[in-house]
């Protein structure tokens, strides 16, 4: 990956204590965005995202959360969730140990009315993920989501990206 001069001097104004895990996040957007060269502006959106400009959280943390079916949590506490992310298992294995779970929430029931609300309020904390349960889309311990390509685009109408699953 190459970076530009402007954008190795934004790199260097980041404290030096979270500078390893900004150049990946950076090179990780980069590469999402298809780009082999990282320029300033670049630096600048990750500054604000990881950063926690808005949030004034200071630490450079990845921030995740997890929609789960309204229905089916009338009869599951979330364990399966929560302990494959605990885990960093399944769905989860690509984040380190630094990645936070930050929303853990349901749908509000069909036709998930809840989940563009709640995504909105999510990206000013700095969530760029969100995962769907696995109970929502695998339709294997109970029925699959007939709504889940409606809740996948209010998700990612906010320019979050959409994980399908958790746990298997
Ligand atoms: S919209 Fe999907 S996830 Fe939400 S309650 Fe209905 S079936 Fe469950």
């Amino acid at each position: 990956m190459q970076w530009t001069t402007e954008a190795l001097a934004e790199l260097e104004a980041i404290p030096e204590h979270v500078r390893p895990m900004a150049l990946k996040a950076i090179e990780n957007m980069a590469r999402e965005q298809g780009s082999v060269q990282v320029s300033k502006e670049l630096v600048e959106v990750a500054k604000a995202k990881y950063l926690g400009i808005n949030t004034g959280d200071s630490r450079l943390v990845k921030k995740i959360a997890v929609v789960r079916c309204e229905t089916v949590s009338e009869v599951c506490p979330g364990i399966g969730c929560l302990s494959a992310f605990a885990d960093r298992r399944v769905a989860f294995e690509e984040y380190d140990r630094e990645t936070q779970l930050l929303a853990f929430f349901t749908c509000g029931g069909c036709s998930g009315r809840r989940v563009s609300r709640l995504v909105e309020k999510l990206v000013k904390y700095g969530v760029d993920t969100v995962h769907l349960s696995s109970c929502m889309i695998a339709g294997k311990e109970h029925p699959f989501c007939p709504h889940r390509d409606q809740i996948k685009r209010a998700i990612e109408v906010n320019g979050v990206r959409v994980i399908e699953g958790t746990h298997y």
